[in-house]
């Protein structure tokens, strides 16, 4: 008899304890129709969206509770394609590679993911760190830690020598030979074994560097780092294991290579011509702006000693360039997926780049549903993310003002809710 009271006093308790939240919500806005509804009713049970219904609804049961909204929009928790979770640049940065132990990192990256999530993002794609990035979303996933939800690269994939070479600029006698464990390979066997390395690791997502980069201690920031040969095998492997691949891209031979081998995502793009344009609606391949990032590292360059000396020109030529590809692109008609490049730039701030997106020309709804409705699809989530819908995951966010009228309140987020659970109030 003892054995069977036990479960039925836990059930009892379980259901007098679990409550609803009715979200009042002033404004709310429908990520998939693109429009703002007034004066909404939210129902949430546990960590999904049970119910949305117009007006103000009062609960019946005195257990559930009303959160008061009625004076902000109500939008979905908003999705960051691009972000480095692990890290902030500064200029020490570079000395930290051997200086800083992996529990250093992963302390360090407890307030970057804080930070993301109190500014409404709630869910992001990190594109490549140490491997500290898989820990941390997994602390995440189990409630020890606050943070958005982590799709993770791991440590990203380059070439000897190239933008994800983990031992550039490090004198000889340290340097080795990175393989593909390291994310250094050459050749399509290496481009295999790596993909299943990130996969045995526990990435999620596969992250090229298909040209040379900014930030990197190279020279060349734009060059093709791949062969077409190689990405593709990247692509192949990581479709077999059920992973996006994204390909870091700044020059136009490497992003017209990683559209033609499969990859779903460019980032940057900023050197892309109007055949890459034209190419990317081709093969159905999104662009992701990072905009914020090209910004930041044009201004940092200024700055005497910010940058190694071989960054500092790379920074110039491209940073100022992007905003103004994106302009093209978006007249063109290319997919446009959110994403910052977070971590070039201080977490947190993520929201600049739909003022930048807005400012090169596209329309604030637009915006909006590249960060919610976009970026769902591309992670293969858009049937429970993206849409504050009945059935899907309860990430809603608000902020006081409406942003189809002032886009900069998109940087005042006062509200914020993961999977049911409130974070920010
Ligand atoms: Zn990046």
């Amino acid at each position: 008899m003892k054995n069977l009271l036990l479960p039925f006093f836990l059930f009892l308790f379980f259901y007098t304890q679990s409550q609803d939240y009715y979200i009042h919500a002033g404004l709310l806005f429908d990520s998939k129709k693109g429009k703002m509804y007034e004066n909404m009713t939210i129902i949430i049970f546990d960590d999904k969206i049970k119910k949305i219904k117009k007006g103000f609804i009062n609960p019946d049961n005195s257990n559930d509770k009303i959160i008061d909204l009625k004076n902000s929009t109500v939008l979905p928790g908003f999705i960051d394609l691009h972000v480095h979770i692990e890290s902030e640049y500064n200029p020490e940065k570079y000395l930290n590679q051997f200086t800083a132990e992996e529990s250093d990192i992963a302390f360090g990256s407890l307030k970057f993911a804080k930070r993301t999530l109190m500014a409404g993002f709630t869910t992001v794609r990190d594109l490549g760190g140490t491997g500290v990035n898989i820990s941390l979303r997994d602390a995440i996933n189990r409630g020890e830690v606050i943070g958005p939800r982590i799709y993770t690269a791991g440590k990203g994939i380059g070439t000897t020598g190239g933008h994800a070479d983990p031992t550039n600029g490090w004198k000889k006698s340290l340097r080795g030979d990175p393989g593909p464990l390291d994310g250094v390979i050459n050749g399509v066997d290496d481009a295999r074994k790596a993909v299943r390395q990130r996969y045995k690791d526990g990435a999620d997502v596969i992250k090229i560097t298909a040209t040379g980069g900014v930030m990197s201690i190279a020279k060349n920031g734009q060059n093709p780092q791949f062969t077409l040969e190689e990405i593709q095998a990247i692509c192949e492997t990581a479709n077999d294991y059920g992973m996006i691949v994204a390909a870091h891209a700044h020059g136009d031979e490497g992003i017209q290579r990683a559209i033609k081998a499969g990859v779903l995502t460019i980032e940057h793009a900023t050197l892309m011509s109007n055949k890459s344009m034209q190419l990317m609606k081709e093969y159905g391949t999104y662009y992701v702006p990072t905009i914020t990032a090209g910004k930041e590292v044009a201004n940092k360059a200024k700055i005497p000693g910010y940058y190694d000396e071989l960054v500092v020109p790379k920074a110039l030529a491209i940073g100022p360039q992007i905003q103004k590809t994106f302009t093209l692109a978006y007249r063109e008609g290319v997919s446009i997926a959110f994403g910052s490049d977070a971590g070039v730039f201080p977490h947190g701030n993520n929201a600049k780049e739909f003022i930048y997106m807005y400012e090169a020309g596209m329309t604030i709804i637009e915006c909006l549903q590249s960060a919610t409705l976009v970026n769902a699809k591309i992670l293969g989530v858009e049937n429970k993310l993206g849409q504050i819908s009945e059935g899907y995951i309860a990430d809603i966010i608000a902020t006081p003002k409406n942003p189809l009228k002032d886009i900069y309140t998109l940087e005042n987020i006062t509200f914020v809710m993961k999977e049911g659970v409130i974070y920010k109030d």
